[in-house]
């Protein structure tokens, strides 16, 4: 079978910087790095780096990003015949400083991501039936989401959502949902409430689960994951390691979860090798980059297995 993605592309263009500039103001900068991301193309290849066939539907722009990101799929092995060119706009980007402290500001232009219509969701109809897992985001149009949950719930397919950026989701799109994959922050947006502890992370999980939500999996950082189903609240520990960029962590570990259910993995049997996932992520930097090959994820698994 197979995973479709339905998400972002964005470019990051990084400047680190000793501090950021006031209006107005220019400082000279220490170094500039680009990164081909956006979480749509972040979890297509964390998916297709575990081994599954993934597709990927989306937007770029007819500029030079555009065809690096298609480039980018074809050395994957992802096929773009879903991802549509808009020639007379420019490809998501975020500028990015990032000063020594550590302290970053963004400003994210969504660009041709905003030109993936619902009607090109529509059109996805016949490859997303025959596939078993879909997978989206919500740095797209919010109703992108809503269609791509719909359908996925008219023809029995896997719906694995990632509410980054969040925002509230409605009720219908919430039903249609077999994983949720919140982070803390995002889960207090969703449910619309301050949350600190365990209990009140269990609590907005249980909220969500009573809408119709089949898995709420909350990522907790180097902490590991929580699990909330009808049957399960079960933490996951995540694998102590030390983290150099924590940048796509969340991603890795969302695509990855696509990719071993399209294998047949329950989530539950998912969660630890997603965590290896993500610790092998925050071991290197960049988002794409970072994404683990199976094997390597195999080998981690192993040597902590046997060290224990
Ligand atoms: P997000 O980037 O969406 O905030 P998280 O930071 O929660 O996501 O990371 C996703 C997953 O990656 C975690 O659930 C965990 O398994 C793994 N992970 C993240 N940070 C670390 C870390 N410092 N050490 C080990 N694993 C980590």
């Amino acid at each position: 079978m197979s995973v479709l993605v339905v998400g972002s592309f964005i470019v990051d263009l990084v400047a680190r910087t000793e501090r950021a500039p006031q209006a107005g103001e220019t400082v000279a900068g220490l170094s500039f790095d680009s990164y081909l991301g956006g979480k749509g193309a972040n979890q297509a290849v964390a998916a297709r780096r575990m081994g599954a066939d993934v597709v990927m539907a989306g937007c770029v722009g007819g500029d030079g990003y555009g065809r690096e990101f298609i480039d980018l799929f074809d050395r994957e092995g992802i096929p773009a015949r879903h991802v549509k060119i808009s020639a007379g706009n420019k490809t998501g980007c975020s500028l990015v400083t990032v000063e020594t402290s550590g302290q970053n500001r963004i400003c994210m232009v969504a660009g041709s991501n905003l030109d993936y219509t619902v009607e090109d969701a529509l059109s996805l109809e016949p490859t997303l039936k025959d596939s078993r897992v879909v997978i989206t985001q919500c740095e797209m149009r919010a109703e992108i989401a809503d269609e791509v949950a719909a359908m996925c719930k008219k023809h029995g397919v896997k719906f694995i959502l990632n509410p980054a950026p969040a925002r509230p989701l409605c009720d219908l799109t919430l039903s249609a949902t077999y994983v949720l994959t919140p982070n803390e922050t995002e889960l207090g947006i969703i449910v619309g409430r301050d949350l600190k502890t365990n209990a009140d992370y269990e609590q907005a999980c249980r909220t969500l689960i009573n809408k119709g939500v089949q898995n709420v999996v909350v990522t907790l950082g180097a902490a590991g994951c929580l699990l909330v189903n009808a049957q399960t609240v079960k933490y996951i520990e995540g694998f102590k390691v030390k983290a150099v960029d924590t940048v796509g962590a969340g991603d890795s570990f969302t695509g990855s979860l696509g990719a071993l259910i399209d294998e047949g993995y329950s989530v539950e049997d998912a969660l630890r090798v997603c965590s290896a996932v993500g610790a092998l992520a925050v071991q290197k930097s960049g988002a794409i980059p970072s994404m683990p090959y199976r094997r390597d994820v195999e080998k981690f698994i192993a040597e902590r297995s046997s060290a224990n």
